[in-house]
């Protein structure tokens, strides 16, 4: 994914050209920029704001884990919670929302861990966003299985088991008092065995659960769900659920 505030990437004359171009459209009421920590600076974001003029203006970033092991040594982002707390910081002072994208079910992780995972993940995100009082949602992004990548290489040699669809019931189930979030489940055109998903009989119904709470943050649909499989799911992860 690009850094929208890196100016070796993008021209900084682009990118007000851009920023004033959506300006002048008049359904566009918010714009979501993502951008590296490392090129976010304060004028940046002021100069963005003041071209947008009256629409909201959303600064996204991966943090993917708030586990610093994780994050920085399982998935090489580079990222320091220094580094996440100074984004949130400028967003607090140029008045820009807050998005961070957290990952479920990272590699090495279990299925079981990986639920604690996210659930603390947003929970960093949102203690993080009231101590500098910035507006804040956090979309879960569950891991899947592109080819030709590390990932596709631990999950063909049987080191690496898909997540499990009740995982992302329960993620949510556990974050959703706490702020605004989502969870991303376009599946990328990528076969059945290699996202999110359990059984047949279930995993339409949670993927439509799961949309609706997506839109409407409503959480009935989801806590009515149930299924058999869901039995064998809560045996491998039940030590974690309240
Ligand atoms: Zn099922």
């Amino acid at each position: 994914m690009g850094s929208f505030y890196n100016d070796k990437e993008i021209a900084p004359e682009f990118r007000n050209y851009a920023m004033q171009k959506i300006s002048e459209i008049p359904n566009i009421k918010k714009v979501v920029i993502e951008s590296r920590a490392e090129y976010l600076t304060k004028e940046k974001l002021q100069g963005s704001k003041r071209l947008l003029g009256n629409k909201i203006l959303e600064f996204s970033i991966g943090l993917e884990s708030s586990d610093d092991f994780i994050r920085n040594s399982i998935i090489n982002k580079g990222l320091s919670k220094k580094g996440f707390e100074r984004c949130m910081q400028l967003c607090a002072e140029t008045g820009t929302e807050f998005m961070a994208y957290v990952l479920i079910k990272p590699p090495f992780v279990s299925e079981k861990y990986a639920i604690l995972d996210s659930v603390n993940s947003a929970n960093f995100v949102f203690d993080t966003a009231e101590k500098f009082g910035v507006n804040a949602r956090v979309s879960f992004e569950p891991v899947f299985i592109p080819e030709n990548t590390f990932i596709e290489d631990l999950y063909l040699n049987k080191k690496y088991n898909v997540l499990n669809l009740w995982s992302v019931v329960e993620v949510i189930k556990n974050s959703y008092k706490k702020g605004i979030i989502f969870a991303g489940l376009s599946d990328e055109n990528l076969s059945k065995d290699r996202f999110t998903r359990s059984c047949n009989k279930c995993t339409e119904k949670i993927c439509k659960a799961v949309e609706y709470f997506n839109k409407t943050q409503s959480i009935e649909k989801i806590q009515s769900l149930s299924c058999e499989c869901r039995k064998e799911w809560f045996n491998e992860v039940k030590d974690v659920i309240k």
